[in-house]
C-alpha cells in the first residue's frame, strides 16, 4: 500500500471560530447544519496572528498555511489582498503544491480561472497567493477544464459564468471536486465567497454563501471515507463568524482534518504555519518512500 495520503485541502477564506451564539455568529445559525457540526466535532483552533499585532489578513494568513512561513514575523505586518514580490518569491519556491511536486507527487489546484488559456492567468497583473502556487507548478484550469467537469468554479455552482455554462448544485461540485483528488496525490481547492460576502454582500449573500457551502461541504466530507484519504479544511483569518461585518477578526480559525495522517497534523499544529510542515512531513522525502 502506497504510504502517503490522498489529500483534499480546502483552503477557505474568513471563517473563524466563534462564539456559540446565533446573534452573534452567523455560522450558528443553522445555515450550515453539517459544517457546524464538524466545527464542533472535529476542528481544532489555529492561532492565525502570527504573534504580530493587527488584524489577521488574506495574503499573509494564505501563504503561512500554504507554505509555513510565518509572513507576519518576516514583514513585520498583515498583509491583505494580492502578494507584493516580498511574498510572491517565497510562494513560488515553498508552496505545498510547488513541494509536493518537486518530490514526484501528483498535484492539482482545481479552481477554474474563467480563461480559455492558461497563459491569460499568467499575463494578469495581479496574482492571489493561491494562483501563484498553481503557476508554480503550470496548474491551472481553464474552462476547458470545467466544461469536462475536471474542475470546480470559484462560486461552486457557476452561476456567475454565462451561457453557455449552466448552474450545477453544490453537491454535484464536490462531487467533480472529488474526481479531481482522486486522481492527485494533492489538491487544493480555495472558497473566498465567505470573506467576500462578508466585506462586500448583504445579509441574503451571507445566507446563501453559507447554504451552498454547507451542501457542498456535507458532500465533501464523504471524500474522508476514502482509504487513503485526508481531507483538510482550515482558513487564512476569521472574519464572519464575528457577525459578518466588513471586519477580519483575531479569533482562531479551525483545522479540520479528517481520514488517514489527520491525527498526526491535528498532533502537530497549533498556528497557522504550522499545516504545511505537518503536510510535508506525512508525504515523506520522496513519492514511493515513506518518512
Ligand atoms: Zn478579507
Amino acid at each position: 500500500m502506497k504510504p502517503w495520503p490522498r489529500t483534499l485541502f480546502l483552503l477557505i477564506d474568513g471563517v473563524g471560530l466563534g462564539a456559540d451564539d446565533p446573534v452573534r455568529n452567523p455560522l450558528r445559525l443553522g445555515l450550515c447544519p453539517h459544517f457546524a457540526l464538524a466545527l464542533d466535532r472535529w476542528a481544532i483552533p489555529l492561532d492565525a496572528r502570527m504573534g504580530i499585532g493587527g488584524l489577521p489578513q488574506s495574503a499573509s494568513g494564505q501563504t503561512a498555511l500554504l507554505t509555513g512561513i510565518n509572513t507576519g514575523q518576516l514583514l513585520g505586518r498583515h498583509v491583505q489582498g494580492f502578494p507584493g514580490p516580498s511574498l510572491c518569491a517565497p510562494i513560488r519556491r515553498r508552496n505545498l503544491l510547488r513541494r509536493l511536486s518537486r518530490r514526484g507527487f501528483k498535484v492539482a489546484f482545481a479552481n477554474a480561472y474563467a480563461v480559455e488559456k492558461a497563459e491569460e492567468v499568467r499575463l494578469r497583473p495581479h496574482h492571489s497567493v493561491t494562483t501563484v502556487a498553481a503557476l508554480s507548478v503550470g496548474a491551472i484550469r481553464t474552462l476547458s477544464d470545467l466544461r469536462r467537469n475536471r474542475a470546480v468554479y470559484h462560486d461552486l455552482t457557476r452561476k456567475t459564468l454565462p451561457r453557455p455554462f449552466r448552474p450545477i448544485s453544490p453537491g454535484r461540485a464536490a462531487t467533480h471536486l472529488m474526481a479531481v483528488a482522486k486522481r492527485n496525490d494533492f489538491t487544493l481547492f480555495e472558497y473566498f465567497l465567505p470573506d467576500r460576502v462578508g466585506h462586500r454582500g448583504g445579509p441574503e449573500d451571507l445566507r446563501r454563501v453559507l447554504t451552498e457551502f454547507d451542501v457542498f461541504f456535507k458532500s465533501v466530507l464523504r471524500f474522508a471515507d476514502g482509504k487513503r484519504n485526508l481531507l483538510i479544511l482550515s482558513s487564512d483569518h476569521g472574519h464572519i463568524e464575528e457577525g459578518g461585518g466588513p471586519s477580519h477578526s483575531i479569533n482562531p480559525v479551525p483545522l479540520l482534518a479528517l481520514g488517514c495522517g489527520a491525527d498526526f497534523l491535528k498532533r502537530h499544529a497549533r498556528c497557522i504555519t504550522d499545516v504545511a510542515p505537518a503536510v510535508l512531513r506525512l508525504y515523506g522525502a520522496r513519492r514511493g518512500r515513506s518518512l
